[in-house]
């Protein structure tokens, strides 16, 4: 639309000729000055963000991957846990499905409650890849926080609202967005009452923190200080909503075989249970894990309760972890061949070379987790020495490995 004199901004109201720009609507004009004002205001809302760089997350769930697209995606990125990727496949399926139902009038009265899920399994079999990369698929707001550092109001440590603090960071201060994120919370093992009596020794910070959990895993409308913290006494609270929030736990429960051995015990007798008792794989108990288990390790039963998908993860074997070094979309050896790629270099690997390194995270009780610090310590010289090299190839041999692997490094395993 040309601009003429009669033209007028339809927010501040002066005419063309008093303003440098004049952008045309459909019905009306707004200045360049207006325009800058109104960008401030959009951005002040967003929680003083700037508008650029910020991710999308989506708020539509009526095209929820099926569960057996999530797992499809999931086998991507995490190798094996094949019963882990179905639990988690179907809960944040369903999780979706549920709140795009809540948004559509439905003629019946069925409500589908909310199932936040709980997964045991050592460190570093994948409990937080899992989660990071459903909720990578899913496109909404992610947050990992760490149990042990809560604990109840009033003493030392983070209050537990904060984890909806960072999740609202994690979405930009998109409250929408955060109120249909994933919150994955580490370590909740380490809050459990250390003693399943209760009324004699009480654990009160565990227990006081497990407390303080419930509200916010059933669904209920907090409080968040929306810059965290006691820092900021006067900040305005954001009224937030947990009911649509994936709630995603995970803990070693590191000695809990023993309860699910005694509990296992206590109901194999009788002749029909001796076949049974053939069944039983003694090297991973955890696939039985049951509720009553995490009730024995010192979790509440509200807790339990409200965390009614429980899975489990394998300890992961050398074979696994091998192929972890190897297989998934962005696994560790693929990112150091792109990385020597960049310089024109071609990097092979041999079988020897991955023996090695897996032998290696073994030894120093690593497990996955350390199979990046030790090819890192490993490639150290490579990595230096290739970008001003005129190499073309760069082979990694297990003698290669042996050499340059730094034997410090088991002493700070
Ligand atoms: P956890 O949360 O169980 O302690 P993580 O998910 O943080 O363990 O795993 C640590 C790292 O080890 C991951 O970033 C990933 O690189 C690797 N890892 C662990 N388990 C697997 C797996 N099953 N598949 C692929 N990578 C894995």
């Amino acid at each position: 639309m040309a601009k003429s004199v009669k033209d007028r901004c339809s927010f501040c109201g002066r005419d063309a000729s008093q303003v440098s720009l004049l952008i045309a609507g459909v019905n009306g004009f707004i200045c360049g000055d207006c325009a800058r004002s109104a960008y401030d205001i959009v951005c002040n809302d967003a929680g003083n963000k700037t508008m650029e760089g910020r991710p999308t997350y989506t708020t539509d769930f009526t095209e929820v991957p099926k569960p057996k697209e999530i797992k499809a995606f999931l086998d991507q990125y995490v190798i094996g846990q094949d019963d882990a990727k179905k639990c988690l496949s179907v809960a944040v399926y369903n999780h979706y499905k549920r709140l795009s139902q809540g948004r559509t009038s439905q003629a019946d009265d069925v409500e589908i409650e909310k199932s936040n899920i709980i997964m045991a399994g050592s460190t570093g079999t994948g409990k937080t890849l899992l989660a990071r990369t459903i909720a990578k698929l899913i496109g909404v707001p992610f947050t990992i926080v760490d149990a042990t550092v809560f604990t109840e109001a009033g003493y030392v440590g983070e209050d537990i609202e904060s984890i909806l603090t960072r999740l609202l960071q994690a979405a930009d201060y998109d409250q929408k967005a955060a109120e249909c994120g994933i919150v994955f919370i580490d370590e909740i093992d380490k809050i459990a009452r250390k003693s399943d009596n209760p009324s004699i020794t009480r654990d009160v910070s565990g227990e006081g923190v497990q407390q303080g959990l419930l509200k916010m895993l059933e669904g209920s409308v907090v409080n968040v200080p929306p810059k965290g913290g006691r820092k900021h006494p006067d900040q305005e609270y954001i009224h937030m909503d947990t009911s649509n929030i994936l709630f995603i736990c995970g803990g070693a429960f590191d000695g809990i075989e023993r309860k699910i051995a005694q509990r296992m015990n206590a109901h194999v007798v009788g002749y029909n249970s001796v076949q049974h008792v053939m069944r039983i794989d003694k090297n991973n108990l955890m696939k039985y894990i049951m509720p009553q288990d995490l009730k024995s390790y010192g979790l509440i039963p509200e807790i339990i309760g409200r965390l009614p998908v429980l899975t489990y993860l394998n300890p992961l074997d050398k074979a696994a972890l091998r192929r972890i070094l190897m297989e998934p979309k962005n696994s560790i050896i693929r990112q150091y061949q792109k990385i020597m790629q960049m310089d024109g270099v071609k990097m092979e690997v041999t079988d020897e070379a991955l023996d090695f390194i897996v032998d290696k995270a073994e030894e120093y009780k690593l497990g996955a987790r350390g199979l990046r610090s030790i090819v890192e310590n490993i490639l150290r010289d490579a990595l230096f020495e290739i970008p001003s090299s005129h190499k073309q190839v760069f082979r990694l041999t297990a003698d290669y490995a042996r050499e340059h692997l730094d034997e410090n490094m088991s002493l700070t395993a």
